[in-house]
């Protein structure tokens, strides 16, 4: 049975981008909180992708315009979406300003603006390897692997942090069994260069070591401590100053926050938004901040830019604000805890669970992979898909 909170006085929420969290925080509230509260969602897209989506998309089991579900099923329920772009955040006067609706007053925020993906900061780049974490980008790629029938593809980590730490790895494999499938993988080498001196820093030395034994079991070399400084055509130059040859460059660009949100003040002069790690509430009173856009610190490592840990979070600042409507104390905290699944291709996937607020230190555990995790994994999908938006 669902309660809802009633008020005489309507409180209007004002969500800040529809991805994972946004759409999480949004229907949670809607949920639990009668009509006389209003519910606002503001995201330049008119429809929802989830990231992981995108390796579906590489592997060749899903298409890109088939994955894109319509935002406006938010406001069947209730919930109303403007599709527009968020040109300013004035947490002094509680506004927001989308450019084409104009100012919008809120009683209480959410920026869940994710992060943003700076390919530019990568000289040479654009025009000479493709964006993973691009959607239009990835069907382009996967034609290119298609054709290619001898030569070495380069995967480069290009900055940290970024979104969803395996995804490379995941890429990797799936690049691999693709290779495979075509009857080329023999005649093309595959390479990974990462910035860090280790696989998964997040995940620690263990797990790193037991990923980079993954990948190389399908021949897929590793190259920790490999920054990458500038791309030309078919070479790769390095910070540490070695230069590699390629004739196809995947890259995962380096990661921003949103211009809007650090023009806010809300990163206080640091990279990221910082939360409290319990109750993602800002340093500002009402503002709230989840997913990407956020670093949660816990020791020298945060928590990672995940879709699983956006949701989490985006619950538990949907809770927050409606004990605070209801006038209770607040119960809900976030509990550092997550899990996904890390694909190897052929339609298998191994999975990762982890707790980073363990008293003794980040536990992350990582499961041998199976064909059930892979359906798992895309049950995760369909699933959130539906309670969100069908
Ligand atoms: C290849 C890949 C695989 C992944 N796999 C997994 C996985 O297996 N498990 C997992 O948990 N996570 C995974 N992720 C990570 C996951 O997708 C992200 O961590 C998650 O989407 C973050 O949610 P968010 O709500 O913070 O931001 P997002 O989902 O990025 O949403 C931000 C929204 O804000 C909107 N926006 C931004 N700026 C503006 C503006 N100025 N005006 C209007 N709208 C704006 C954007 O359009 C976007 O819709 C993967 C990511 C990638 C790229």
């Amino acid at each position: 049975m669902v309660f809802k909170i009633f008020s005489m006085m309507g409180k209007r929420i004002l969500i800040l981008g529809a991805g994972f969290g946004g759409l999480t925080a949004a229907n949670v509230l809607r949920k639990s909180l009668s009509q006389d509260h209003k519910i606002i969602v503001i995201d330049r897209k008119r429809s929802f992708m989830m990231g992981l989506v995108k390796l579906w998309i590489l592997e060749g089991s899903r298409k890109l315009e088939e994955s894109q579900t319509p935002l406006d099923g938010l406001n069947a329920r209730g919930i109303e979406y403007l599709n527009d772009e968020v040109i300013k955040i004035d947490t002094a006067s509680s506004r927001v300003q989308a450019s084409g609706h104009g100012w919008i007053e809120y009683d209480y925020l959410i920026v869940s603006l994710g992060a943003e993906l700076a390919p530019e900061k990568i000289a040479g780049f654009t025009g000479n390897g493709y964006n993973l974490y691009n959607a239009q980008e990835v069907p382009k790629l996967r034609e290119r692997l298609l054709s290619l029938k001898s030569g070495s593809v380069a995967i480069s980590i290009m900055g940290m942090p970024y979104k969803c730490p395996p995804a490379p790895y995941e890429a990797a494999m799936i690049i691999s069994s693709l290779l495979t499938r075509q009857g080329t993988r023999n005649s093309i080498e595959l390479d990974l260069y990462a910035p860090a001196p280790i696989a998964l820093p997040v995940a620690g030395p263990k797990i790193s070591s037991n990923v980079v034994e993954i990948i190389s079991e399908q021949g897929i070399r590793f190259h920790p401590s490999h920054k990458i400084k500038s791309v030309s055509d078919r070479q790769l130059e390095f910070e540490n100053g070695a230069m590699q040859g390629y004739d196809v460059l995947v890259g995962i660009p380096p990661h921003k926050v949103p211009e809007v949100v650090r023009s806010s003040g809300l990163t206080g002069g640091g990279d990221w938004v910082a939360v409290d790690r319990h109750t993602m509430k800002t340093s500002v009173k009402n503002v709230f901040a989840i997913g990407d856009v956020t670093e949660i610190k816990v020791g020298a490592i945060a928590v990672p830019k995940a879709g699983i840990f956006a949701e989490e979070e985006a619950k538990v600042a949907a809770r927050q604000i409606m004990d605070e409507i209801a006038g209770k104390p607040a119960t809900a905290a976030f509990s550092g805890q997550g899990y996904c699944f890390m694909e190897v291709g052929n339609r298998r996937a191994g999975s990762v669970e982890a707790d980073f607020y363990n008293p003794a230190g980040p536990s992350i555990k990582l499961e041998p992979p199976s064909e059930q995790n892979y359906e798992k994994k895309q049950d995760f999908e369909r699933t959130r898909v539906k309670e969100w938006l069908l």
